[in-house]
């Protein structure tokens, strides 16, 4: 099982529709993926189709102690589950501020929901803050990928954000890797995006060998700017089943399959390195 958690602190930049489209894509190769929605907004949620209904169990009823992830996971499509939010669950950061272990709590739940129903994949859509939620996504998952837009002031971000990983692996969680960046609402052909993408690439180099980040790389599959990735969640569906084959479909099913080689390669990697 992987666990990968999708996170940056500002909004707009792919979280969500990064969090939606990959775990559609891995679901789509076959393997069993469960998005964990971690915003109050519930995006992720609705652009998979499922709204937050008072009768069900949603995120929060988890971090409230009152539902068990198993029972709050709803089917979105075939191999494809998500944990639904709702508004309720920006009450969790206060809730939890007292809590004692309450960085913990939805490493524990989902503990729980793998005993008994497994996944091959776990996505956290992490919400735009440094909050409770984000630090329980952080504490539970094994792996970062941060969606960003390549901007002026990208590398700046990056580099406060792989400080962040930094203090929760030294902190609460010191499996925490970060696997990469990939590059959303990129704007093919510009100097910029060229620019910035290089950049970026230049400072991950220069990780210290026991830092998160050590080894994490820019994903060759960058996300186009395309519109079909803003139209799908107002229809409930990923882009595979709304436009399959418009760029921005081919776009996540090339991460999808990115990420995906993504262990297999470090581990071919680690085996043929014995003799330097
Ligand atoms: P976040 O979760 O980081 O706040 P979203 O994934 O919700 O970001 O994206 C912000 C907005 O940009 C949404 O309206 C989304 O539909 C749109 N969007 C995201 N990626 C693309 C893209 N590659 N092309 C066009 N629109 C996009
Ligand atoms: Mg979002």
């Amino acid at each position: 099982m992987r666990t990968i958690a999708l996170m940056n602190q500002k909004g707009g930049v792919g979280k969500t529709t990064t969090s939606v489209n990959l775990a559609a894509g891995l679901a789509r190769m076959g393997h069993r993926v469960c998005v964990i929605d971690l915003d109050p907004q519930g995006h992720s949620s609705m652009h998979l189709g499922i709204e937050a209904a008072k009768q069900k169990a949603t995120v929060y009823d988890v971090f409230s102690g009152q539902a068990k992830l198993v029972d709050a996971r709803r089917m979105a499509a075939a191999n494809l589950w998500v944990v639904p939010a709702d508004l309720d669950l920006a009450a969790a950061e206060m809730e939890l501020v007292d809590a004692k272990n309450r960085e913990f709590v939805l490493k524990r739940a989902i503990r729980e929901m793998v005993a008994v129903d497994p996944f091959d994949y776990i996505l956290f859509d992490c919400p735009p803050s440094l909050g409770v939620l984000t630090i329980n996504a952080l504490t539970a998952a094994d792996e970062v990928i941060i969606p960003l837009q390549p901007h002026f002031f990208a590398l700046q971000g990056l580099s406060k954000l792989l400080q962040t990983t930094q203090l929760i692996s030294h902190r609460l969680n010191p499996q925490l890797e970060v696997s990469g960046v990939v590059l959303c609402l990129y704007e093919s052909g510009t100097r910029l995006a060229a620019d910035v993408t290089d950049d970026m690439t230049e400072f991950l180099k220069k990780a210290p060998a026991n830092a998160p980040w050590a080894g994490a790389k820019i994903f060759d599959a960058r996300i186009r700017r395309n519109i079909k990735l803003a139209e799908a969640p107002s229809f409930g569906q990923s882009i595979f089943a709304y436009a399959p084959s418009c760029p921005g479909g081919k776009d996540y099913e090339a991460l999808a399959g990115e990420v995906h080689a993504l262990k297999l390669t470090n581990a071919t990697a680690d085996s043929e390195t014995t003799d330097e």
